[in-house]
């Protein structure tokens, strides 16, 4: 994989490495083990020009390419994966709906602060009664002079306490269905809107998940992204480009357990011998291993698609559920190859096998994934 990034990957990925070992890695298992949310993580994102790594130079961002955010993003989830989901649900989805539909006034308002970390930005499709059927929305939007005035729920919100700045999609003319819902930027403060945080998560415990209730919430009409009515279209677009990101992550949380796994096979020993001299383990390793680049390399083709302006629903898709599965059977294999120790809260294993799970859930699932890249196909091939 080294000979295939170019030399300022390589020196992104050698920067964010040393930093992620250094800041991220000692703080992992005390943020899991307390859930608070972590400012100090963010605050060194922000300082290592991180929060804003994809948000173009003219808005105080470092102007990176989906490939070089891919190679961040896996450093970041390799050392802490809760601190990888706030971080890219920032830049992959927040920032990602603003400067590619928000206009000249919006991009200038928002994205400088975006870029510093000093805005956290979120994104609210999913609702209590429709997650995988996003399309099924009860929230409503309904225009009032030069306001919206926004009625609904939202849940599950990766960043919703934090958030200066929440996309959230409602209809606007819901008997059009799809082709009714309006993209909204709600700001944090607006009145009306009430956010809950949700606690008790499996995994990626210290990121923070609320849902927001909308009651005559009040936001300016010039907020909405894009035209009334294209909302569900950007929320697709930018999830498409999105799950680019969470198969990084989901590679970062993998590389993590193969990495414990090869260190503890080589300083355990069985019937006389290091774990790492039996056949099966190195078999164990080797798939492992192998699984992995092969996800790292669907990432990487569906990165530089996306770089090249060309269409990546199928192809961000294959990458999103191999690199989810590929990271469940390496954190799977490496808690077995760690055997009792393995199940313990202090085995970092043992937080990768939890960390890892919603990466299969989130952003689609591993179902909606085939059925995108099944239609894709049919579509590709039809008679
Ligand atoms: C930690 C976390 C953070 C999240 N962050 C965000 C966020 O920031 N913003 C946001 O909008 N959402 C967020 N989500 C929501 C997430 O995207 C949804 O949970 C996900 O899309 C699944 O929706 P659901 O939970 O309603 O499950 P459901 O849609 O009810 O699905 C339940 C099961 O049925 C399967 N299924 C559904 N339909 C089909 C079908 N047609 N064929 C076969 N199987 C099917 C699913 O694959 C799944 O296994 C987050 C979720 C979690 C857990």
């Amino acid at each position: 994989m080294d000979a295939l990034l170019t030399e300022e990957e390589r020196m992104l990925r050698a920067s964010v490495r040393e930093f992620a070992n250094r800041e991220l890695a000692p703080r992992a298992a005390g943020y899991d083990a307390s859930e608070a949310f972590p400012w100090d993580n963010v605050a060194a994102l922000s300082a290592l020009g991180l929060m804003g790594l994809t948000i173009g130079e003219e808005y105080g961002g470092a102007g990176a390419s989906c490939a070089q955010l891919a190679v961040a993003i896996e450093e970041v989830a390799r050392a802490c994966a809760a601190t990888s989901v706030i971080h890219l649900t920032h830049l992959s989805l927040g920032a990602e709906c603003v400067a590619r539909y928000g206009d000249d006034v919006q991009r200038s308002r928002w994205l400088p602060p975006m870029a510093a970390g000093e805005t956290l930005g979120a994104f609210a499709l999913t609702e209590p009664s429709s997650g995988s059927d996003a399309g099924d929305m009860q929230t409503r939007a309904v225009r009032d002079g030069d306001h919206y005035v926004l009625d609904g729920a939202k849940t599950f919100i990766t960043n919703g306490p934090e958030a200066g700045l929440t996309v959230v999609f409602a209809a606007t003319d819901p008997a059009a269905g799809r082709r009714g819902v309006s993209a909204i930027v709600v700001e944090k403060g607006a009145p009306g809107l009430a956010i809950t945080p949700q606690k008790g998560k499996m995994g990626i415990r210290a990121s923070s998940t609320a849902e927001l209730a909308f009651d005559a919430c009040r936001v300016p009409a010039a907020n909405r992204l894009g035209e009334e009515g294209a909302g569900f279209r950007i929320a697709l677009s930018v999830i498409d480009s999105s799950r680019i990101s969470i198969a990084a992550q989901a590679v970062g949380i993998g590389q993590a357990a193969l990495d414990a796994a090869t260190a503890h096979v080589q300083q355990r020993s069985t019937f006389g011998e290091p774990l790492a001299e039996r056949q099966a383990v190195q078999f164990m390793l080797a798939d492992m291993a192998t699984r992995l680049d092969a996800a790292r390399l669907l990432t990487r083709r569906a990165a530089q698609l996306k770089d090249a302006g060309r269409p990546i629903n199928k192809e961000a898709a294959m990458a999103k559920v191999y690199a989810s599965e590929a990271a469940h059977f390496a954190c799977d294999r490496a808690l077995q190859l760690h055997g009792g120790y393995g199940y313990f809260r202090d085995s970092p294993v043992e937080r990768l096998y939890r960390d890892q799970r919603v990466t299969e859930i989130y952003e689609g699932t591993s179902e909606v994934q085939r059925i995108v890249i099944a239609r894709a196909l049919l579509r590709e091939n039809a008679p």
